[in-house]
Protein backbone atom coordinates (compact mmCIF):
# COMPACT_ATOMS: atom_id res chain seq x y z
CA UNK A 1 0.00 0.00 0.00
CA UNK A 2 1.15 3.63 -0.18
CA UNK A 3 -0.59 4.84 3.01
CA UNK A 4 0.89 8.87 2.48
CA UNK A 5 0.75 10.56 5.63
CA UNK A 6 0.84 14.54 5.92
CA UNK A 7 0.35 16.61 8.80
CA UNK A 8 -2.36 19.61 8.66
CA UNK A 9 -2.86 22.62 10.83
CA UNK A 10 -6.49 21.85 12.15
CA UNK A 11 -7.38 25.60 12.31
CA UNK A 12 -5.40 26.77 9.01
CA UNK A 13 -5.15 23.90 6.47
CA UNK A 14 -2.37 23.81 4.15
CA UNK A 15 -4.09 24.68 0.89
CA UNK A 16 -1.25 22.63 -1.05
CA UNK A 17 -2.09 19.34 0.93
CA UNK A 18 -5.64 20.28 0.96
CA UNK A 19 -5.42 20.28 -2.89
CA UNK A 20 -3.26 16.62 -2.97
CA UNK A 21 -5.55 15.16 -0.96
CA UNK A 22 -8.50 16.51 -3.20
CA UNK A 23 -6.83 15.17 -6.57
CA UNK A 24 -7.15 11.30 -4.51
CA UNK A 25 -10.97 11.96 -4.25
CA UNK A 26 -11.45 13.08 -7.44
CA UNK A 27 -9.53 10.08 -9.00
CA UNK A 28 -11.34 7.72 -6.77
CA UNK A 29 -9.18 7.33 -4.40
CA UNK A 30 -9.50 7.20 -0.68
CA UNK A 31 -8.86 10.01 1.71
CA UNK A 32 -8.67 9.53 5.78
CA UNK A 33 -9.24 12.43 7.12
CA UNK A 34 -10.24 14.61 10.65
CA UNK A 35 -13.80 15.77 11.77
CA UNK A 36 -15.16 16.91 14.67
CA UNK A 37 -16.67 13.25 15.89
CA UNK A 38 -13.88 11.06 15.06
CA UNK A 39 -11.79 10.15 11.61
CA UNK A 40 -13.41 9.46 8.63
CA UNK A 41 -12.19 7.80 5.74
CA UNK A 42 -13.60 9.17 2.76
CA UNK A 43 -14.43 8.72 -1.32
CA UNK A 44 -16.24 10.34 -3.84
CA UNK A 45 -19.94 9.95 -3.14
CA UNK A 46 -20.98 9.48 -6.93
CA UNK A 47 -18.28 7.56 -7.42
CA UNK A 48 -19.95 3.66 -6.68
CA UNK A 49 -16.11 1.85 -7.37
CA UNK A 50 -14.39 4.31 -4.90
CA UNK A 51 -16.81 4.12 -2.58
CA UNK A 52 -16.58 0.05 -2.62
CA UNK A 53 -12.84 0.73 -1.68
CA UNK A 54 -13.95 1.76 1.44
CA UNK A 55 -15.35 -1.25 2.40
CA UNK A 56 -12.38 -3.09 1.05
CA UNK A 57 -10.13 -1.28 3.38
CA UNK A 58 -12.12 -1.94 6.56
CA UNK A 59 -13.69 -5.30 6.15
CA UNK A 60 -16.89 -3.38 5.79
CA UNK A 61 -20.01 -5.69 5.15
CA UNK A 62 -22.13 -4.37 2.44
CA UNK A 63 -24.88 -3.31 3.99
CA UNK A 64 -23.74 -1.12 6.42
CA UNK A 65 -24.20 2.57 4.89
CA UNK A 66 -22.54 5.08 4.56
CA UNK A 67 -22.40 8.79 5.97
CA UNK A 68 -22.29 11.51 3.06
CA UNK A 69 -20.34 14.86 4.02
CA UNK A 70 -21.50 17.93 2.43
CA UNK A 71 -19.88 21.78 3.52
CA UNK A 72 -22.84 23.97 1.84
CA UNK A 73 -26.44 23.54 2.34
CA UNK A 74 -26.99 23.75 -1.94
CA UNK A 75 -25.02 20.44 -1.84
CA UNK A 76 -28.22 18.90 0.23
CA UNK A 77 -30.08 18.82 -2.76
CA UNK A 78 -27.25 16.59 -4.66
CA UNK A 79 -28.08 13.97 -2.42
CA UNK A 80 -31.31 13.94 -0.84
CA UNK A 81 -34.83 14.21 -2.04
CA UNK A 82 -38.37 15.93 -0.61
CA UNK A 83 -36.74 16.99 2.40
CA UNK A 84 -38.98 17.62 4.99
CA UNK A 85 -39.05 21.57 6.09
CA UNK A 86 -38.40 20.22 9.98
CA UNK A 87 -34.96 18.97 8.27
CA UNK A 88 -33.91 22.23 6.63
CA UNK A 89 -34.68 24.19 9.83
CA UNK A 90 -33.03 22.20 12.02
CA UNK A 91 -29.99 21.88 9.86
CA UNK A 92 -30.08 25.63 9.03
CA UNK A 93 -29.07 25.66 12.99
CA UNK A 94 -26.98 22.60 13.90
CA UNK A 95 -24.66 22.72 10.74
CA UNK A 96 -22.15 22.09 10.74
CA UNK A 97 -21.74 20.32 13.75
CA UNK A 98 -22.40 16.43 14.60
CA UNK A 99 -25.60 15.78 13.84
CA UNK A 100 -26.39 12.99 10.62
CA UNK A 101 -29.94 13.55 9.44
CA UNK A 102 -31.14 10.51 7.77
CA UNK A 103 -33.59 11.41 4.50
CA UNK A 104 -34.95 10.05 1.15
CA UNK A 105 -32.09 9.68 -1.33
CA UNK A 106 -31.64 11.22 -4.36
CA UNK A 107 -31.30 8.85 -7.58
CA UNK A 108 -27.78 9.38 -8.08
CA UNK A 109 -26.31 8.52 -4.78
CA UNK A 110 -25.01 5.17 -5.93
CA UNK A 111 -26.38 1.89 -3.97
CA UNK A 112 -23.07 1.22 -2.36
CA UNK A 113 -22.97 4.65 -0.29
CA UNK A 114 -26.29 3.30 1.51
CA UNK A 115 -26.05 -0.56 1.42
CA UNK A 116 -29.49 -0.48 -1.25
CA UNK A 117 -31.22 1.48 0.85
CA UNK A 118 -33.65 4.23 -0.61
CA UNK A 119 -32.89 6.91 2.27
CA UNK A 120 -29.29 8.34 2.44
CA UNK A 121 -27.21 9.62 6.20
CA UNK A 122 -25.91 13.22 5.52
CA UNK A 123 -24.14 15.73 7.59
CA UNK A 124 -21.66 18.93 7.32
CA UNK A 125 -18.94 18.56 9.94
CA UNK A 126 -17.54 21.18 11.75
CA UNK A 127 -13.70 20.72 11.01
CA UNK A 128 -12.02 23.12 8.78
CA UNK A 129 -9.90 20.36 7.56
CA UNK A 130 -12.81 18.36 6.60
CA UNK A 131 -14.62 21.46 5.25
CA UNK A 132 -11.68 22.44 3.21
CA UNK A 133 -11.26 18.72 1.88
CA UNK A 134 -15.18 18.65 0.69
CA UNK A 135 -14.61 22.04 -0.78
CA UNK A 136 -11.35 21.47 -3.02
CA UNK A 137 -13.01 17.93 -4.19
CA UNK A 138 -16.12 19.36 -5.17
CA UNK A 139 -18.29 16.95 -4.42
CA UNK A 140 -19.68 15.28 -0.93
CA UNK A 141 -17.34 12.89 0.29
CA UNK A 142 -19.00 9.54 1.73
CA UNK A 143 -17.11 8.33 4.43
CA UNK A 144 -17.81 6.00 7.51
CA UNK A 145 -15.37 6.16 10.73
CA UNK A 146 -11.59 5.20 9.31
CA UNK A 147 -11.30 2.56 11.42
CA UNK A 148 -11.15 -1.36 10.56
CA UNK A 149 -14.62 -2.35 11.35
CA UNK A 150 -15.05 -4.04 14.26
CA UNK A 151 -12.38 -1.75 16.40
CA UNK A 152 -12.66 1.75 18.31
CA UNK A 153 -12.82 4.39 16.12
CA UNK A 154 -10.07 6.48 15.34
CA UNK A 155 -9.74 9.74 17.35
CA UNK A 156 -6.03 10.36 16.42
CA UNK A 157 -3.97 9.65 13.34
CA UNK A 158 -2.30 7.30 15.17
CA UNK A 159 -5.23 4.80 15.21
CA UNK A 160 -5.49 5.14 11.47
CA UNK A 161 -1.91 4.20 10.72
CA UNK A 162 -2.41 1.32 13.66
CA UNK A 163 -5.07 0.21 11.64
CA UNK A 164 -3.73 0.41 7.65
CA UNK A 165 -0.18 0.29 8.29
CA UNK A 166 -0.26 -3.87 7.32
CA UNK A 167 -1.85 -3.18 4.24
CA UNK A 168 -0.27 -2.77 0.81
CA UNK A 169 -3.25 -3.01 -1.44
CA UNK A 170 -4.80 0.21 -0.72
CA UNK A 171 -3.89 4.04 -2.22
CA UNK A 172 -4.71 6.69 0.59
CA UNK A 173 -3.48 10.04 1.64
CA UNK A 174 -4.28 10.36 5.78
CA UNK A 175 -4.62 13.93 6.64
CA UNK A 176 -3.07 14.25 10.37
CA UNK A 177 -4.45 17.26 12.05
CA UNK A 178 -4.45 15.92 15.92
CA UNK A 179 -7.02 14.96 18.13
CA UNK A 180 -10.92 14.95 16.76
CA UNK A 181 -12.82 17.36 19.49
CA UNK A 182 -15.66 15.22 20.58
CA UNK A 183 -14.30 11.90 20.11
CA UNK A 184 -17.69 9.80 19.69
CA UNK A 185 -19.70 9.57 16.68
CA UNK A 186 -22.42 12.02 15.32
CA UNK A 187 -25.83 12.19 16.80
CA UNK A 188 -28.14 10.47 13.94
CA UNK A 189 -31.84 10.87 13.90
CA UNK A 190 -34.31 9.51 11.01
CA UNK A 191 -36.07 12.82 9.42
CA UNK A 192 -38.06 9.76 7.12
CA UNK A 193 -40.15 8.85 10.39
CA UNK A 194 -42.66 10.97 11.87
CA UNK A 195 -41.96 12.08 14.58
CA UNK A 196 -38.49 11.44 14.16
CA UNK A 197 -36.79 8.90 16.06
CA UNK A 198 -33.19 8.60 17.39
CA UNK A 199 -30.94 6.29 15.81
CA UNK A 200 -27.45 6.86 17.61
CA UNK A 201 -26.66 8.92 20.29
CA UNK A 202 -23.98 11.00 20.04
CA UNK A 203 -22.77 14.70 21.16
CA UNK A 204 -25.85 16.23 21.49
CA UNK A 205 -28.07 15.79 24.35
CA UNK A 206 -31.41 14.56 24.67
CA UNK A 207 -33.23 18.19 25.93
CA UNK A 208 -30.65 19.87 22.71
CA UNK A 209 -32.37 17.36 20.26
CA UNK A 210 -35.64 18.42 21.54
CA UNK A 211 -34.72 21.88 21.85
CA UNK A 212 -33.46 21.72 18.07
CA UNK A 213 -36.23 20.04 16.66
CA UNK A 214 -38.88 21.70 18.50
CA UNK A 215 -40.98 18.34 18.33
CA UNK A 216 -41.11 14.78 20.11
CA UNK A 217 -38.63 12.90 19.03
CA UNK A 218 -38.84 8.95 19.38
CA UNK A 219 -35.97 7.65 21.79
CA UNK A 220 -35.43 4.20 21.24
CA UNK A 221 -34.76 1.48 24.37
CA UNK A 222 -31.38 0.96 22.77
CA UNK A 223 -30.06 4.57 22.75
CA UNK A 224 -30.70 4.67 26.24
CA UNK A 225 -27.50 4.13 26.81
CA UNK A 226 -26.51 0.92 28.96
CA UNK A 227 -25.75 -2.53 27.17
CA UNK A 228 -29.17 -2.79 25.31
CA UNK A 229 -29.63 -4.64 21.87
CA UNK A 230 -29.70 -2.25 19.31
CA UNK A 231 -32.61 -2.55 16.63
CA UNK A 232 -31.00 -3.30 13.78
CA UNK A 233 -33.63 -2.69 10.67
CA UNK A 234 -33.81 0.91 12.70
CA UNK A 235 -29.77 1.21 12.87
CA UNK A 236 -27.61 -0.71 10.64
CA UNK A 237 -24.88 -0.18 11.71
CA UNK A 238 -25.23 -1.17 15.76
CA UNK A 239 -25.94 -4.84 14.07
CA UNK A 240 -22.03 -6.21 13.96
CA UNK A 241 -19.76 -6.33 16.86
CA UNK A 242 -18.21 -2.43 16.89
CA UNK A 243 -16.13 -0.19 18.97
CA UNK A 244 -14.26 -3.56 20.63
CA UNK A 245 -10.78 -3.85 22.13
CA UNK A 246 -9.09 -7.30 21.33
CA UNK A 247 -9.04 -8.09 24.72
CA UNK A 248 -11.70 -9.02 26.73
CA UNK A 249 -13.67 -6.50 29.06
CA UNK A 250 -16.41 -6.58 31.48
CA UNK A 251 -18.62 -3.57 32.17
CA UNK A 252 -19.93 -2.91 35.50
CA UNK A 253 -22.90 -1.43 35.70
CA UNK A 254 -25.32 0.03 39.01
CA UNK A 255 -27.16 2.58 39.53
CA UNK A 256 -25.94 4.11 42.66
CA UNK A 257 -22.57 5.38 42.58
CA UNK A 258 -21.67 4.05 46.11
CA UNK A 259 -22.56 0.37 45.03
CA UNK A 260 -20.94 0.70 41.84
CA UNK A 261 -17.57 1.13 43.91
CA UNK A 262 -18.57 -1.88 46.28
CA UNK A 263 -19.16 -3.82 43.12
CA UNK A 264 -16.56 -2.62 41.19
CA UNK A 265 -14.33 -3.87 44.03
CA UNK A 266 -15.76 -7.38 44.41
CA UNK A 267 -15.45 -7.65 40.47
CA UNK A 268 -11.89 -7.23 40.19
CA UNK A 269 -10.88 -9.27 43.48
CA UNK A 270 -12.81 -11.94 42.33
CA UNK A 271 -10.95 -11.57 39.10
CA UNK A 272 -7.58 -11.07 40.73
CA UNK A 273 -8.47 -14.47 42.52
CA UNK A 274 -8.75 -15.96 39.63
CA UNK A 275 -4.77 -15.46 38.85
CA UNK A 276 -5.70 -12.93 35.77
CA UNK A 277 -4.02 -9.81 34.90
CA UNK A 278 -6.28 -7.15 35.13
CA UNK A 279 -6.34 -3.46 33.64
CA UNK A 280 -9.16 -0.47 35.01
CA UNK A 281 -10.81 1.72 32.76
CA UNK A 282 -12.27 3.86 35.00
CA UNK A 283 -12.75 8.13 35.64
CA UNK A 284 -10.48 10.02 37.74
CA UNK A 285 -13.39 9.94 40.60
CA UNK A 286 -13.82 6.03 40.39
CA UNK A 287 -10.03 5.78 40.73
CA UNK A 288 -9.13 7.76 43.95
CA UNK A 289 -12.16 5.76 45.61
CA UNK A 290 -10.65 2.51 44.56
CA UNK A 291 -7.25 3.50 45.34
CA UNK A 292 -7.92 2.88 48.90
CA UNK A 293 -8.15 -0.77 48.80
CA UNK A 294 -4.81 -2.13 48.61
CA UNK A 295 -5.41 -4.96 45.92
CA UNK A 296 -6.37 -2.71 43.77
CA UNK A 297 -4.09 0.18 43.41
CA UNK A 298 -1.05 -1.44 42.23
CA UNK A 299 -3.56 -2.95 38.54
CA UNK A 300 -2.84 -0.63 35.78
CA UNK A 301 -5.49 2.31 35.06
CA UNK A 302 -6.53 4.01 32.35
CA UNK A 303 -7.82 6.79 33.08
CA UNK A 304 -11.00 8.12 30.61
CA UNK A 305 -11.80 11.22 32.31
CA UNK A 306 -13.28 13.13 34.76
CA UNK A 307 -17.04 11.78 36.03
CA UNK A 308 -18.19 15.37 36.49
CA UNK A 309 -17.18 16.12 33.03
CA UNK A 310 -18.64 13.45 29.97
CA UNK A 311 -16.94 15.02 27.52
CA UNK A 312 -13.40 14.34 29.00
CA UNK A 313 -14.76 11.07 28.47
CA UNK A 314 -16.10 10.82 25.63
CA UNK A 315 -13.12 12.42 23.69
CA UNK A 316 -10.74 9.77 25.08
CA UNK A 317 -13.16 6.69 25.47
CA UNK A 318 -12.07 4.95 21.99
CA UNK A 319 -8.45 6.15 22.49
CA UNK A 320 -9.06 4.44 26.02
CA UNK A 321 -10.18 0.83 24.69
CA UNK A 322 -6.94 1.04 22.39
CA UNK A 323 -4.47 1.43 24.89
CA UNK A 324 -6.24 -1.75 26.48
CA UNK A 325 -5.23 -3.86 23.91
CA UNK A 326 -1.30 -2.38 24.53
CA UNK A 327 -1.32 -3.28 28.31
CA UNK A 328 -1.03 -7.41 27.65
CA UNK A 329 -3.55 -8.11 30.14
CA UNK A 330 -6.31 -10.98 30.29
CA UNK A 331 -9.17 -9.11 31.09
CA UNK A 332 -9.88 -5.21 31.24
CA UNK A 333 -12.72 -4.17 33.91
CA UNK A 334 -14.77 -0.93 33.12
CA UNK A 335 -17.60 1.16 34.92
CA UNK A 336 -20.56 1.65 32.29
CA UNK A 337 -20.83 5.48 31.12
CA UNK A 338 -23.95 7.05 29.37
CA UNK A 339 -23.51 9.49 27.63
CA UNK A 340 -25.03 12.16 26.34
CA UNK A 341 -28.84 10.66 26.23
CA UNK A 342 -29.88 9.99 29.98
CA UNK A 343 -27.67 11.88 31.70
CA UNK A 344 -24.94 11.19 34.10
CA UNK A 345 -25.88 8.38 36.91
P1 LIG B 1 -19.99 5.23 10.92
O1 LIG B 1 -19.82 6.69 10.66
O2 LIG B 1 -18.72 4.45 10.76
O3 LIG B 1 -20.61 4.96 12.23
O4 LIG B 1 -20.99 4.65 9.83
C1 LIG B 1 -22.15 5.31 9.47
C2 LIG B 1 -23.36 4.82 10.22
O5 LIG B 1 -24.47 5.58 9.80
C3 LIG B 1 -23.73 3.39 9.90
O6 LIG B 1 -23.14 2.49 10.78
C4 LIG B 1 -25.26 3.37 10.00
O7 LIG B 1 -25.67 2.88 11.27
C5 LIG B 1 -25.66 4.82 9.85
N1 LIG B 1 -26.39 5.00 8.60
C6 LIG B 1 -25.89 5.38 7.39
N2 LIG B 1 -26.85 5.44 6.46
C7 LIG B 1 -28.00 5.09 7.07
C8 LIG B 1 -29.36 4.95 6.64
N3 LIG B 1 -29.72 5.18 5.38
N4 LIG B 1 -30.29 4.57 7.56
C9 LIG B 1 -29.94 4.33 8.84
N5 LIG B 1 -28.66 4.45 9.32
C10 LIG B 1 -27.71 4.81 8.44
MG1 LIG C 1 -17.91 3.36 12.41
Amino acid sequence: MVLKVRKVDPLNPDEAIIREASEYIKRGHLVAFPTETVYGLGADTFNGEACLRIFKAKGRPPDNPLIVHIADLSELYRVAVNIPDIALRVVRRAWPGPLTLILPKSPDVPREVTGGRNTVAVRSPAHPVALALIRSSGTPIAAPSANKSGRPSPTLAEHVIEDYAGDNDIEMILLDAGPTFFGVESTIVDMTRNPPVLLRPGPFTVEELRSLFNTDIVIPEFARGGLGEADAALAPGTKYRHYAPRTRLIVVECEDYGSLIMLLRDTIIDYLNKKLKIALLITKETANELMKYSEINELPIIIIGYRENPYTIASSLFDSLRSLDKLNVDLGIARALRIGVLGWP
